[in-house]
């Protein structure tokens, strides 16, 4: 089977969050259960820059608005298709944002472009390419669902999947007629949205089944408490909802061969981990204490509840506890870590920015991961602090509250625990959560315990893998060979 995925961003060639991890790792696991995946991405400089291989397959003298080409490459083991359009992606940076963080003002025609591109491949705009099944990455493939319902039929399926229902690609009305769609298209059961354009509300409206990242958030987004304004029509559509959890890339993650490491461990030496303990005390800063070292690994923001670790740092340290932060997002908070690390001397340690290798020896040297979300729709760093001896102590919130179990009494006994779970419920909680979890740290062996069942966990994409290729079959089976264009323009 031959699918074609939609993706603005892919590790290891272009990151910003967990989206990258899952587009880049994915393919790979598909692969073990016969489904073949070509990625359709940006041309970012940092995309064009680690191809092997291009050919150009397709040319267009005026994609939305200047000429563009489509190149069919290799990369890092990935078969990709580049929309290189220098007018819309050729820019340094983020791929989403300027420098200075507001998004690019033409963010509505560049994900358009990719869109309107991925539903031509549909279409069999590259004779050799036939796929059955798009799956298109939140709202910046979205549209791809809109063009194919409003455009000429295509034999194809479509999958939308939402990493993050509050990033929902929504614009004036405006930019409609921009976008190429037939007038029909901008109405309820369409891209309209509150009077304006949503692109991943489009996607919700048009894509043949929706999953989410994992079950406890498809729950979640169908309440109006997480929906973010979507959830009445994730009601309407429950029977076409399914929550995957998201996996690792167990090879990328692997404390056993993970060069980035001071010294490599797996669970029969993890005492070595002590080495990359003493690597990070020795990057971050932070003196060689007999307390434990929490660490965050995250996007500093409102969603991942910095504010309120913020407010815990202070008895953070009066426990006796270290932290280290590696992370770049909302200014205030990175210039309020700052401050704590100056304030805490050898106690907190900041690195403001994105760094790949840090975040690995993180995982591999600190006692325990906080991940305190006000809501996560699957969460990784929980994941690769499971397979890195790393303690996740996490709110119960989507992906978070499938993955970690919680290390109450019940599962103590059980020997089943492998990590800690609380409810954000007031301004303690995550205090309390932090007090639980020395607690435990103070007791080696049932500390060693949570490492261990943490690391015995399986965190590979292995399962989830077969239920997305399990989705597309039963999709592309229960297909007409063509599905018919419901509107024509
Ligand atoms: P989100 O996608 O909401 O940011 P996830 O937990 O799903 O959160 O995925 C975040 C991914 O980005 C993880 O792989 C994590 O290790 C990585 N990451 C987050 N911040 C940084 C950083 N500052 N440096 C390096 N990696 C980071």
């Amino acid at each position: 089977m031959k699918v074609l995925s939609v993706a603005s961003e892919i590790f290891p060639l272009i990151k910003t969050g967990g989206l990258a991890d899952v587009a880049g790792a994915l393919p790979k696991a598909l692969a073990e259960e016969g489904v073949e995946v070509s990625t359709l991405v940006p041309g970012y400089p940092a995309v064009l820059g680690a191809l092997e291989d291009a050919t150009t397959v397709h040319e267009d003298p005026a994609l939305f608005g200047g000429p563009a080409r489509l190149l069919k490459a290799r990369a890092a083991g990935l078969s990709l298709l580049v929309l290189d359009a220098p007018h819309l992606f050729d820019r340094p940076g983020n791929p989403y944002t300027e420098s200075s963080g507001h998004d690019w003002p033409d963010n509505s025609r560049r994900f358009a472009a990719l869109a309107a591109m991925a539903a031509e491949l549909c279409r069999g705009l590259l004779p050799s390419f036939a796929p059955e099944v798009v799956h298109a990455h939140d709202w910046q493939a979205g549209l791809t669902t809109a063009y194919l319902k409003y455009g000429a039929p295509a034999p194809v399926k479509s999958v939308a999947t939402i990493h993050n229902i509050a990033f929902q690609g929504f614009f004036p009305a405006e930019v409609f007629p921009s976008l190429g769609l037939p007038p029909q298209a901008f109405a309820i059961d369409g891209v309209e949205y509150f009077g304006g354009v949503g692109y991943l509300k489009a996607a919700l409206q048009c894509a043949d089944a929706i999953t989410t990242v994992s079950p406890t958030y498809a729950e979640e987004i169908r309440r109006e408490q997480y929906g973010m304004g979507l959830q009445g029509l994730l009601q309407a559509r429950e029977k076409d909802l399914v929550g995957i959890i998201n996996g690792i890339d167990t090879e990328i993650w692997n404390p056993a061969t993970d060069a980035a490491l001071a010294c490599r461990f797996d669970a029969t030496d993890i005492d070595l981990r002590v080495i990359n303990k003493r690597a990070v005390e020795q990057r971050f800063g932070l003196a060689s204490e007999g307390g434990p070292l929490y660490c965050v690994v995250s996007r500093l923001t409102w969603q991942k509840g910095i504010d309120l670790l913020l407010g815990s740092l202070d008895r953070l340290v009066a426990s006796g506890a270290r932290l280290a932060v590696l992370g770049a997002g909302d200014r205030n908070f990175e210039q309020a870590f700052v401050e704590a690390a100056e304030r805490h001397r050898g106690r907190i340690g900041t690195v403001i920015g994105y760094n790949d290798g840090l975040s690995h020896l993180l995982l591999g040297g600190t006692d325990a991961i906080l991940v305190p979300s006000r809501f996560e729709p699957c969460g990784l760093t929980q994941l690769q602090g499971l397979r890195y001896g790393c303690v996740p102590v996490v709110s119960r919130v989507g992906g978070l509250a499938d993955t970690v179990i919680d290390a109450n009494d019940a599962a103590v006994t059980a020997g089943a625990g492998n990590g800690i779970q609380f409810g954000l419920t007031n301004e303690t909680s995550l205090d309390n959560a932090i007090l639980r979890a020395n607690r435990l740290y103070a007791t080696r062996d049932a500390w060693r315990r949570l490492q261990l069942n943490g690391m015995g966990c399986d965190v590979s994409w292995k399962r989830s893998a077969r239920r997305y290729a399990a989705l597309f079959r039963s999709l592309v089976l229960a297909a007409p060979a063509i599905s018919e264009a419901k509107e024509l323009p």
